[in-house]
């Protein structure tokens, strides 16, 4: 069994699409579970459906979404002839669902209202796939994922049942390769108990790809993006970015901690887990060889930087000159889980507390607002967070040069730098 998981970006139009089956079938014969995003934008675009409902803007949301739906039935259009009417079908159905709850009132919080509007673009998505690479001589079952991955009901954030959705793979997902050798399914979504629609945080999809190959002890889990496989740095910020061909599992969980774009930083574990291989792949030439990231010791990785723009560094000092000491420091710890942010870099000492953050100006304020019973509160904005792995004193130079540093962090192996 291999598992592959198909983004955002490699289903955003119908080129792309169409560059699906000819992966796919170059991987004939074998059984496959295939987990696919929602198509390019989709959920940005829905997220925006939800908020416009939920601030009681029905005409607006409506207008959004009927947008979205015109998007999607203008692909299936392109893509389908013959398995047209029942795409739409499908297609429809999905629409409904959404519509029906935007004509109510709002009784219930954001976050359960996010997850019952957003989930639908993977719905979307992998019903013209699915639709599509049948109609390309593909045979494929599809399948609605929120029968089979059980989650809590922690909307936006969901945390998966393993015990449950360990069962429903046994039970409901395993039996429909006796159908067709591909299974066809969504990333990102699940359901609760009562049936009620659920997402495990933006990007999740991989993550979900990830459940999948534990659960199923697939051989392999191949993501497919549209860039080479995993760079060193982000090609955008570093035109000489390069790639790197082998990565292990640890490497990965610290460069998504900190904050390089690679993969879903919960992807890994359920890999780890059972040392199922991950291949990052580049689905516009699958001959290329992309990354593995396995359980191997690597030495020699070049120096892996993240580069973080639209920083704040909020300076927090103890009022009365007293030390910041536990009170203090668990106080500001229980306050990042109220107002929901994860700070990047957190420097304390005696009587100050440094802490840095993407600047996401009303979540700053709120910090800094709540902090300042406890604290002085200082907000610096305009700042850029540098972070270097495997770093020496070339890169350290190139990359800091000419600039003003506000605060540096460093270990053996990594080095973080706060700066203008
Ligand atoms: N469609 C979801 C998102 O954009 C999940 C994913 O792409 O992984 O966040
Ligand atoms: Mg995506």
């Amino acid at each position: 069994m291999i598992i592959f998981k198909f983004g955002g970006a490699s289903v955003n139009s119908v080129d792309r699409i169409r560059q699906v089956p000819v992966i796919l079938r170059q991987f004939a014969g074998e059984k496959m579970l295939v987990v696919i995003s929602a198509m390019g934008k989709t959920t940005n675009a829905l997220e925006k459906v939800a908020e416009a409902f939920y601030s009681g803007h029905r005409e607006e949301a409506l207008q959004l979404f009927a947008q979205i739906r015109e998007q999607h039935l203008t692909t299936a259009k392109y893509l389908l002839v013959k398995n047209y009417l029942a795409a739409e079908a499908q297609l429809k159905d999905f629409f409904t669902e959404v519509e029906w709850l935007l004509h109510d009132k709002p009784v219930r919080d954001f976050d359960y209202y996010y997850d019952q509007v957003v989930c639908v673009g993977e719905l979307l998505s992998t019903s013209i796939m699915s639709a599509y690479l049948a109609e390309s001589g593909i045979g494929n079952q599809w399948i609605d994922v929120r029968d089979i991955i059980r989650t809590d009901a922690n909307f936006r954030d969901a945390a998966i049942d393993w015990d449950v959705t360990g069962r429903k793979v046994r039970e409901e997902l395993l039996p429909l390769f006796g159908e067709d050798d591909l299974v066809l399914t969504q990333g990102f979504i699940g359901a609760t108990s009562d049936n009620e629609s659920t997402t495990l945080g933006r990007e999740g999809s991989d993550y979900t790809a990830a459940v999948f190959a534990n659960l199923l002890d697939a051989e392999g889990l191949t993501i497919w993006k549209d860039v080479e496989g995993v760079m060193n740095a982000d090609p955008k910020q570093f035109p000489d970015a390069r790639l790197i061909s082998e990565l292990n599992y640890d490497e990965v969980i610290e460069m998504a901690y900190y904050g390089a774009q690679v993969i879903h930083p919960k992807t890994i574990k359920p890999l780890q887990n059972k040392g199922i291989p991950l291949f990052v792949k580049c689905f516009l030439d699958a001959s290329l060889p992309g990354t593995v990231i396995h359980n191997k010791s690597l030495k020699g990785l070049p120096p892996i930087i993240v580069l973080k723009p639209e920083q704040v560094l909020v300076q927090l000092h103890s009022k009365d000159f007293s030390f910041v000491g536990e009170t203090g420091t668990a106080g500001l710890y229980a306050l990042f889980g109220q107002v929901r942010v994860k700070p990047n870099l957190i420097q304390s000492g005696a009587v100050s507390i440094q802490v840095c953050l993407d600047d996401r100006p009303a979540k700053v304020e709120r910090l800094a607002l709540a902090a300042a019973d406890l604290f002085d509160v200082v907000v610096e904005r305009g700042l850029t967070l540098l972070t270097i792995r495997h770093y020496d004193a070339a890169v350290l130079g190139r990359l800091t040069t000419g600039r003003k540093e506000v605060l540096r962090q460093q270990t053996m192996e990594t080095v973080q730098i706060l700066m203008h």
